[in-house]
């Protein structure tokens, strides 16, 4: 059993102005890949080095399993970690550096020759085993350093940006291969990164942090489809998620939220924030070119800027002087000056006060 429990940890490093973990709260389940995402000096690396033992937090605790690990020094605490700088020994052969743990810890030769070929084995590292660092490519040295911590089968795994280092094409292919590696060694995982793209695709969940503090912690399409806050709405999803800006009056047992000279219906507790943000995915809104029916929940958009993307238009528009992104089929046939008509689907909007960008308790 690995579970982690982080509870109310907070950090500040001497010298440092602010606080760069605060007040974090969080359970990994057993087996679990968490990851945690968020913009650089948000505290990521800060919240996984305490997990490692590489730093104290001033308060608060950690227990992996059933141990509280707080104090402990990180050998004492079942964890393995892969940093971004693929640290691997370049006087050692690739079977001695997956080895190099296992040596210190005096097992068996056999053991280790059984445990090594297995960890290779996961990584596609096998036909490499007797060559050096220097002989392999980037994305070879990665993988020797996930198999070098795999191979101590430890309770927990951490990653720090373990694909940053990566050029673009071999990054979404390790992506792949690490998502296939860590469903095979269920080992509970946390995992740090700033690429929202790679939080969705691995994570069994994210938790984002921003400023120090997690903000929501929640299942990728959950994430993507229900942001907490206006702040997640953004940093996730490329484009990022749509937010107009409205006026919420209660009307005959619902809302309706005028954006500028127009309007448009919601669940009548909205109203009760006056000001609000309409969140709306670029994807979920449906372009047209000839004005629909009246009533049809349709916004009227002036375009801007069309972009062909290969599989479909990234089209700019602008709603009454609010500016947004749409994507549509390539064979849209828009240009700049035209003017459109966007459908939002209904259950795909998200509802946020303006004052402070969280999310209203309505979907
Ligand atoms: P990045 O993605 O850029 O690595 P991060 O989210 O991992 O960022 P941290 O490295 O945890 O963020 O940093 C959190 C805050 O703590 C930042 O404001 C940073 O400047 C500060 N900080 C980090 N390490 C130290 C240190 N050794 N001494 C003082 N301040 C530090």
């Amino acid at each position: 059993m690995s579970e982690i429990r982080i509870e109310g940890i907070s950090k500040t490093y001497p010298g440092g102005k602010a606080s760069a973990v605060t007040d974090v709260t969080l359970t990994v389940a057993d087996t679990e890949f968490m990851v945690l995402l968020g913009p650089s000096g948000c505290g990521k690396t800060t919240l996984l080095r305490m997990l490692a033992g590489l730093e104290y937090p001033d308060s608060g605790r950690i227990v992996i399993g059933d141990r509280d690990v707080t104090e402990l020094p990180p050998r004492k605490r079942g964890i393995a970690m892969v940093f971004q700088s693929y640290a691997v020994f370049p006087h050692l052969t690739v079977f001695e550096n997956i080895a190099f743990g296992l040596r210190m810890q005096k097992r068996p030769a056999e053991e280790v020759r059984r445990r090594v070929e297995s960890s290779a084995g996961l990584l596609q590292l096998e036909p490499y085993l007797l060559r050096y660092p220097a002989q392999l490519s980037g994305g070879q040295r990665q993988r020797v350093a996930v198999a070098r911590a795999i191979v101590m089968e430890p309770a927990v795994l951490l990653m720090d940006e373990p694909l940053s280092n990566l050029d673009a094409l071999l990054r979404l292919q390790f992506r792949a291969e690490l998502k296939k590696l860590v469903g095979e060694v269920h080992t509970t995982t946390v995992y740090v990164t700033h690429d929202q793209v790679e939080a969705l695709s691995l994570g069994d969940r994210i938790a984002v942090m921003r400023e120090g503090r997690i903000i929501q912690v929640a299942e990728p399409m959950l994430v993507y489809d229900r942001p907490a806050t206006e702040f997640v709405g953004s940093f996730i999803g490329n484009p990022p998620m749509n937010f107009l800006r409205g006026h919420a009056h209660a009307d005959n047992g619902l809302a309706n939220v005028a954006i500028g000279t127009q309007s448009i219906k919601a669940p009548a507790s909205v109203a009760e924030a006056a000001e609000v943000l309409v969140g709306i995915r670029a994807e979920n809104l449906q372009a047209s070119i000839s004005a629909p029916p009246n009533g049809s929940g349709s916004l009227r958009a002036e375009t801007l800027v069309v972009e062909p993307l290969g599989s479909h238009l990234l089209v700019t528009a602008a709603v009454e002087g609010q500016v947004v992104k749409v994507v549509t089929r390539t064979d849209f046939a828009v240009q700049p000056g035209t003017s459109i008509w966007l459908r939002p689907e209904p259950d795909k909007l998200r509802w946020l006060r303006a004052a402070d960008g969280t999310a209203l308790g309505v979907s």
